[in-house]
């Protein structure tokens, strides 16, 4: 293995930043490994104050002419970005599944379009924000969306492509220059997409990648004066970390962080359907911060309901995750790992009961079963704390009060599922649960025009559809007074 470009499953990618249209080599490099196996798969550059220095100040440089193209004009180049992502299904999918032990078959057939369409969609959006204005008695209000300046993107290794597209597809169609902080658990696809980038005639400068440790890399751009906007997903502590930061440049950030949402069954719903979608939150190893890991059951209809979980879960492949009939694969580091370990023993000497899993699997060094905690009382760490792994806990409920109480009582509020066929029900539940997101007998549906993000200590700020372009814009208010004008 050697530093520059390594081959991974059998796709050439840069171990290197990306800086002003140019690979960049630091001295300081960390190792990637595949959470499958525990193979090295690269050396990594890991960057810090002097490559955020050269990243910003590239993006600074290139962002007045990316700006001046306005939206019609960057358009064709992202469009031709996500062409570029779309021929690149298979290649992006080998590696971030390589990279990050996520399914294969979920990259191939959903994730990675989907990162194709978070660039054109938004670059589709922009063109749509032209011409907006507020009518009043003496003036009219002309609403511009000005481009911010220089963005800042960081983003978890659980889904690196998918979320960093999510941000750069608006950054950019907004008229912002971007620097990318891929995760350091995961930073191959990030670098792909330099590479795609570079490729669709993106210029020198729009779009920088800053590879690195967070501490290093990701403390050092969030600190630099000279930037306008933070995006960043990943935990809440970390959010803390960089929203001082940015509070002290009073740099704008949005942030989509973790969760510990609440998935409820109501007695008449689809009960089918309602546990083949519980069985669903172990997939990709429950490293999903959408995952609705507290399932809470109306109390008559809880043994049948057990039941049909236990039957859903147990036709769960957990192996590799490149075996199309995988759907539970590794955990992606052996510090995840002990973490993970650390909540189940917790959970246990706290007096819950594992109803099924709670153990390594015996697939491999980081693959830990589909695990069910049933008992755990409201306060308890189990219940109150994201583990981001395959456990999820069980509790009963009464009636409408009682689960709406229940769902609220963590300090997230990141989403929300609910199974019932009864319409006003749903309605009153969803309507009183405090989440970002309610999905009503669906999972994960994510429509790019709808707002995103989460309450509380899962976020601040929404993104989609305009929400992004409120985000990533200084949206200003050009007031002109009527008949004030000589024609
Ligand atoms: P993390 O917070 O440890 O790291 C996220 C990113 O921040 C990484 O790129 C990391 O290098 C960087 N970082 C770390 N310290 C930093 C610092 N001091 N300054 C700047 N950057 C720094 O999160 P993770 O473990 O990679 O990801 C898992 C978390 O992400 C979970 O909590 C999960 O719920 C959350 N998540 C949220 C969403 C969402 O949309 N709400 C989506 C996916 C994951």
């Amino acid at each position: 293995m050697s530093a520059g470009r390594v081959n991974i499953a059998g796709v050439e990618v840069s171990t290197d930043h990306y800086i002003d249209g140019c690979r960049v080599a630091s001295k300081e490099r960390f190792l990637d490994r595949s959470p499958i196996d525990g193979a090295a798969l690269a050396e990594i550059s890991a960057g810090a104050a002097a490559e955020a220095d050269q990243a910003v100040a590239a993006a600074r440089k290139a962002f007045p002419a990316w700006a001046a193209l306005g939206p019609e004009g960057r358009a064709p180049i992202l469009r031709r970005l996500a062409e570029g992502i779309k021929e690149r299904v298979a290649d992006l999918s080998a590696v971030e599944t390589v990279d990050n032990g996520s399914l294969l078959s979920g990259n191939q057939h959903r994730v990675v379009p989907r990162a194709a369409l978070n660039i054109s969609y938004f670059a589709e959006h922009a063109l749509t924000l032209r011409g907006h204005t507020i009518d009043s008695p003496e003036v009219v209000n002309h609403v511009h969306y000005d481009p911010a300046g220089v963005a800042v993107l960081i983003t978890p290794w659980n889904a690196p492509l998918m979320l960093t597209t999510w941000k750069v597809g608006p950054a950019l169609a907004a008229g912002n220059t971007i620097v990318i902080k891929p995760p350091e658990w995961a930073p191959l696809t990030c670098s792909l997409l330099a590479d795609i980038a570079e490729k669709a005639g993106v210029p020198a400068g729009v779009l920088n990648v800053v590879q690195g440790i967070g501490e290093d890399a990701g403390a050092a751009l969030v600190e630099h004066g000279d930037i306008d906007r933070i995006s960043f997903t990943g935990s809440t502590g970390t959010a803390k970390l960089i929203g001082t930061a940015a509070a002290r440049s009073i740099t704008p950030m949005s942030s989509e962080l973790g969760g510990k949402s609440p998935f409820i069954v109501c007695a008449d719903a689809d009960l089918k359907a309602a546990a083949q979608t519980v069985a669903g939150q172990y997939i990709n190893a429950g490293q999903v911060c959408l995952a609705g890991t507290r399932i809470l059951v109306e109390e008559k209809i809880e043994a049948e309901f057990l039941g049909l979980v236990r039957e859903a879960v147990s036709h769960m492949v957990v192996g590799d995750p490149r075996d199309a009939a995988t759907r539970v694969g590794p955990l992606i580091h052996p510090e995840h790992f002990e973490r993970v370990q650390g909540f189940v023993e917790r959970a246990r000497s706290d007096g819950a009961e594992a109803l099924w899993g709670g153990a390594r699997h015996n697939q491999g060094d980081l693959f830990f079963q589909p695990t069910l905690f049933a008992g755990a009382k409201i306060d308890q760490e189990i219940f109150q704390s994201e583990v981001f792994g395959p456990v999820l806990t069980w509790n009963t409920f009464k009636n409408d009060d009682e689960v709406i109480a229940v769902a609220n009582a963590t300090k997230y509020g990141l989403a929300g599922t609910l199974f019932t066929s009864d319409e006003a029900r749903a309605m009153r539940i969803a309507s009183q649960v405090v989440a970002g997101t309610i999905w009503v007998n669906c999972f994960f549906v994510r429509e790019l025009a709808a707002p995103f993000g989460g309450s509380r200590a899962s976020g601040i700020g929404r993104e989609g559809g305009t929400w992004s372009f409120d985000f990533y814009s200084d949206i200003k208010n050009v007031a002109v007074r009527k008949g004030s004008f000589k024609h």
